[in-house]
């Protein structure tokens, strides 16, 4: 009787939780066709285009040329306009002005946060923290919804194995399972369950898709791989946030199979739309459209169509659809259906946001000033940050320091408060920002003496800084000599106990064309860090970087780096946590260090080759190697160390045999070993040792962070089930093939311990 009542609950859960969906459907359908019938096709093409805001500043909304094209509702939503003011007078003129009165859209590229800056998303992918990743999106959707904002240009989730393309900074790191389970976490961060609440916002995944593969390194280059590797590790992301319910994409400017990702029909519709069941907006990058022309695709009217064909809703920028298609559409080059398709996506993004039943809904003057850089919310990226992290090293365990001593705070990054938000930052304050100058001294406290000096600029090469300091984040380039530089930087080591080196890459170093061919520290600061290390005093290297760099010489020479990205607006505060031992650092890298540029891409979930090198060797002639570097990384996938240590048990199997559609408990006991409470990342990893296609070496299945106090253990069980196990074989179907797998489970890529299981 229980079990039927159970039953019949579900039952009746079920078929009214989907009617409900279906009105809403039904209703927002209604409200569409309605609406679709009354609009002329200028209308209609009008909500395609998506300028930039340009040249709106508040007051001055209704005599710019946008506004003239808003009234003639020639503009679908605008972007790179922000504050609540802003946003309601421009908003006024679509709802009040133009003929059909559709409200317009507000995107902006809200990366990682908004005033409240987190980590750039390669440092907030290291937290492998989920809960915390959903937050960071959660906050900047209240913060930005709060200025006027209601479609973020997030999350970005482009797999990058390549150190050199800035871009990396963006991104989750090289691996597609964690990369998927951050897409999904940043996409309902930003959502939210209900898209129509006054905070939350559209998500929009990008750049679909595989822009982080182009050749190397260099930003918008020539991609090409194939279908298989597509599916096995680069759409994951793509796949899980579309999964996940974002509400819109955006294509890349790259090519896909020789078809720059804006025209590309199979991507777009076969693989988006048909197999992975996505029914949001498609918006291009920026001008992304026009750029087909000099791919070689053919002139604007040839390329605009292509994109709507393909599967494109909105044109971003360019304004090929709006000057195109009408003619277009008249030469019967394209369709009248094709339009309707794209203009009712984007209506349709617009009523889930809310915006017919209210278009000010976003526009809440009180919320602009009570929510945003909030104490709350800079506390929570304070605590973020230092999650972040990661120790790469701390030998004699200089690290944490002591409060109370003197320390000589060295670099150019050290009193840089413009450069701590790091790339995409784009609503940012940056003289809100903390400085590690003003976060030593605020949480050294009064006994701690901090003296500080730049000690070099950031290169040697006054133009290559200038590039590297765009949008307002200069360093303020010190025109006295290097030497003179150098010297006054020894005169404070001298007195002190300690050297905090803040070296390493300026915020716009990396970013969006920001790719670098040497992928070291500046040779100038690593002068300085030689001669700091020469005093013979402890040296803490804290190391500013939107991507992986080549440390060998620091990693040989350094005693302790402290890898701390650029943490956002509270990050000096968070790298004094660290520093001071308040925080345990707790990050665990997601994209590999490489010894040198020349080993990238380097990752760890690769294939083995025909002639693997043996393991533990360097070189073996007629083996798959360099002659003049091992084909270790200096920092493997999954790395980060703590100011306690982790000690591993065996591995326990629940049973060596996997039976599909059953599962298999690994288990190991983890203990810390040292004397202070610390977090550890628990990593699974599997390797198919014979399949029907070539397999990774180990490939990364499940993690969990875990809390544990000085000398506590804790036993960490995974479940493994053959959908874990599953690929895409060579006619792309998604399957587990029967045989002989290993398991491995450890602190990260590289140190693990392992065992053998059989898939049935
Ligand atoms: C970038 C996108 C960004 C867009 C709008 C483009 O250049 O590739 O990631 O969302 O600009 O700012």
């Amino acid at each position: 009787m229980k079990v039927f009542k159970k039953c019949l609950f579900l039952f009746i859960t079920v078929v009214t939780g989907a009617s409900a969906q279906t009105k809403q459907d039904v209703k927002m359908d209604k409200f569409i066709s309605t609406l679709m019938q009354k609009m002329t096709l200028d209308e209609k093409l009008g909500q395609l285009n998506l300028p930039g805001a340009g040249d709106i500043t508040t007051g001055q909304a209704s005599s710019s040329d946008i506004a003239q094209k808003i009234e003639a509702g020639k503009i679908g939503g605008l972007f790179n306009i922000k504050t609540v003011e802003k946003i309601k007078d421009v908003q006024k003129i679509a709802v009040e002005k133009s003929r059909l009165k559709i409200p317009l859209i507000f995107g902006m590229d809200v990366i990682h946060g908004y005033q409240t800056v987190f980590p750039i998303p390669l440092g907030l992918s290291c937290t492998w923290d989920m809960a915390l990743i959903e937050r960071s999106a959660r906050i900047a959707a209240i913060e930005a919804s709060a200025d006027g904002i209601n479609w973020t240009f997030s999350p970005m989730v482009d797999i990058s194995r390549d150190a050199r393309w800035g871009r990396a900074s963006e991104g989750s790191g090289e691996d597609p399972y964690l990369g998927s389970q951050i897409a999904k976490a940043m996409v309902k961060g930003y959502q939210g369950d209900d898209l129509s609440r006054n905070n939350t916002i559209l998500a929009c995944v990008k750049h679909f898709a595989l822009y982080g593969a182009i050749e190397a390194g260099r930003d918008y280059n020539t991609t090409d791989m194939s279908r298989l590797r597509m599916y096995n590790e680069y759409f994951a992301p793509y796949k899980a946030a579309v999964d996940a319910g974002a509400g819109s994409v955006m294509t890349s400017f790259n090519e896909v199979d020789g078809i720059p990702a804006s025209a590309n029909k199979w991507l777009m519709t076969d693989v988006l739309r048909k197999q992975w069941g996505f029914n949001g907006m498609v918006v291009t990058d920026y001008t992304a459209i026009n750029e087909m022309i000099e791919h070689g695709l053919g002139d604007l009217k040839t390329v605009s169509a292509l994109a709507l064909k393909a599967g494109v809703d909105m044109d971003m920028v360019g304004e090929g659809f709006l000057t195109t298609l009408k003619q277009l559409l008249s030469e019967g080059k394209i369709s009248q259906q094709e339009i309707d398709m794209a203009c009712q996506r984007i209506l349709e993004a617009k009523y889930k946001l809310g915006l017919f039943a209210d278009p000010y809904r976003y526009c809440n003057v009180k919320r602009s000033k009570t929510e945003i850089f909030t104490p709350a919310n800079r506390k929570e990226a304070r605590s973020t940050a230092a999650q972040s992290f990661v120790l790469l090293k701390n030998d004699s365990q200089i690290l944490p320091l002591k409060k109370g001593g003197k320390i000589a705070l060295i670099g150019p990054l050290a009193d840089a408060a413009e450069n701590m938000t790091g790339t995409w930052s784009v609503a940012a304050d940056f003289k809100k920002s903390v400085s590690l100058l003003s976060g030593l001294k605020s949480i050294g406290g009064k006994n701690t003496k901090i003296s500080y000096a730049k000690g070099a600029n950031l290169t040697a090469d006054s133009a290559l800084e200038t590039r590297s300091t765009m949008f307002g984040k200069s360093l303020g380039r010190d025109p006295r000599s290097a030497d003179v530089l150098l010297k006054e930087a020894l005169a404070i080591a001298q007195q002190a106990d300690v050297i905090v080196a803040a070296l390493g890459e300026s915020a716009e170093m990396s970013g969006e064309s920001s790719s670098r061919s040497d992928i070291t520290i500046p040779q100038v600061q690593k002068d300085l860090l030689a001669a700091l290390l020469k005093t013979g005093k402890p040296v803490v290297l804290v190391l500013f970087t939107g991507r992986p760099l080549a440390l060998k010489w620091e990693s040989e020479n350094a005693p302790s780096i402290l890898n701390v990205w650029f943490g956002g607006s509270e990050a000096g505060d968070a790298i004094a946590d660290v520093l001071f031992g308040d925080v345990n650092p707790s990050g665990k890298l997601t994209m590999t260090f490489p010894q040198n540029v020349g080993q990238v891409p380097i990752y760890y979930n690769h294939k083995n080759t025909g002639r693997p090198l043996a393991e533990g060797k360097w070189f073996q002639k007629f083996r798959s190697n360099y002659l003049d570097v091992s084909n270790d990384p200096l920092y493997p996938f999954g790395y980060g160390l703590s100011y306690t240590t982790f000690d591993y048990s065996a591995i326990k199997l629940s049973d060596t045999l996997l039976r599909k559609g059953q599962s298999i408990r690994a288990e190991v006991t983890v203990r810390n070993t040292g004397s202070r409470d610390g977090q550890e990342v628990v990593q699974l990893y599997t390797r198919d040792l014979v399949g029907s296609i070539t397999r990774p070496v180990k490939e990364l299945k499940g993690f969990q962070k875990i809390s544990l106090k000085a000398g506590e253990s804790k036993v960490v069980t995974f479940t493994v089930t053959d959908e874990d196990l599953k690929f895409y074989n060579s006619d792309l179907n998604y399957v587990a093939e029967p045989g002989a797998f290993k398991l491995f489970i450890g602190t990260n890529s590289k140190d693990v311990k392992e065992v053998g299981f059989t898939l049935q």
